[in-house]
């Protein structure tokens, strides 16, 4: 947890931001939970210790995080923002049955190569997979 902690007020003051206690208990429960959460999984979590935590403050939180890039979001559920501390570039996996969302490691130092005639300035990208899980799999009939 202490080893948390302070990873999470490195993380802070190495993109420059301010570590107050909300955006430090955010940056903590990221990377001390790697499965991609939403705003209400990460909410719900802080809430009963932290009872000045407002919903807004965690999204807003997670927001200027995003802005100053020391976590990155993930959009392959659809339905809500994900959040991810992971920083590496890594690809992500959704099974369709149990809605779990894997890290899938990049071998390449470039995930995609594409065509580029425009020179277009590209610094980000998200490479996701759907399919079935190891344990869903099990049960799947074509
Ligand atoms: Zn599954
Ligand atoms: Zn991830």
């Amino acid at each position: 947890m202490i080893k948390t902690k302070n990873a999470a007020r490195t993380r802070l003051s190495k993109f420059g931001i301010k570590p107050s206690l909300h955006r430090l208990a955010v940056m903590e429960y990221l990377m001390g939970n790697y499965t991609h959460p939403t705003v209400d999984m990460i909410f719900n979590s802080l809430f009963p210790s932290i009872p000045t935590l407002s919903k807004t403050t965690v999204y807003n939180t997670l927001k200027l995080f995003e802005e100053k890039r020391a976590i990155t979001t993930v959009t392959i559920d659809g339905k809500n923002m994900r959040y991810d501390a992971d920083i590496t570039k890594h690809a992500h996996f959704q099974c369709r049955k149990c809605g779990a969302i894997h890290d899938l490691r990049i071998k390449d130092e470039i995930p995609v190569v594409v065509d580029n005639p425009e020179n277009l300035l590209l610094d980000d990208c998200h490479v996701y997979f759907r399919g079935y899980c190891e344990e869903c799999g099990k049960s799947y009939v074509l």
